[in-house]
């Protein structure tokens, strides 16, 4: 398993389907959420969007490997994501990340950084995907989790996509596999 964390508009998700291009045998966990869909998201797509008490049962059900509150919706991985064979890419945020760590200590955990806080401020502008609430809502949860970036094994900063891909390849690459 391969954690990828860090805060929301560093470019883990456009990092992530270039890597998925280049190494074709990794597969992407798609995570439970109670946002709500932007434009061009498909259900169990992107992710699995699902009500708040969704949410709750299947919480309650223990579906969850780990789940998060982030400015104001719910995320979650849904454990049948990660079974199975191959290795399973994830892509959370800090609070996540900690909790799959604490579950599963010898998961590969990489904490995409931005050059700066400008830069990531830039970024979620840039997207156009949130209003300018849930820009700062995003920012103030951006610098705590830039304080937590040396918890995590490896830090990759996204300057430039291709050289943070190059990187990210370059560690997938030392994991242990399992033998046949
Ligand atoms: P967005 O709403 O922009 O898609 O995601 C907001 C944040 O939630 C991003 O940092 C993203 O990585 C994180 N996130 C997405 N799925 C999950 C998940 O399953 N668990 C946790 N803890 N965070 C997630």
């Amino acid at each position: 398993m391969i954690v990828i964390t860090g805060p929301s508009g560093v470019g883990k998700g456009t990092l992530i389907r270039t890597l998925l291009d280049r190494l074709p045998g990794l597969r992407l966990s798609v995570s439970a959420t109670t946002r709500a869909p932007r434009p061009g998201e498909q259900d169990g797509r992107e992710y699995h969007f699902l009500t708040s008490s969704e949410f709750d049962r299947r919480l309650a059900r223990g579906d969850f490997l780990e789940h998060a509150t982030y400015a104001g919706n719910r995320y979650g991985t849904l454990r049948s994501e990660v079974e199975g064979e191959g290795i399973v890419v994830l892509e959370i945020e800090v609070e996540g990340a900690r909790q799959v760590r604490a579950a599963q200590p010898d998961a590969m955990q990489v904490f995409i950084a931005p050059p700066s806080l400008e830069a990531l401020r830039e970024r979620l502008i840039g997207r156009g995907a949130d209003s300018s609430d849930t820009i700062e809502a995003r920012l103030t949860a951006a610098e705590a989790e830039l304080a937590a970036k040396h918890e995590f094994g490896h830090v990759i900063v996204n300057d430039r996509l291709e050289q943070a891909v190059e990187e990210l390849a370059t560690l997938v690459g030392t994991m242990d596999t399992p033998q046949p």
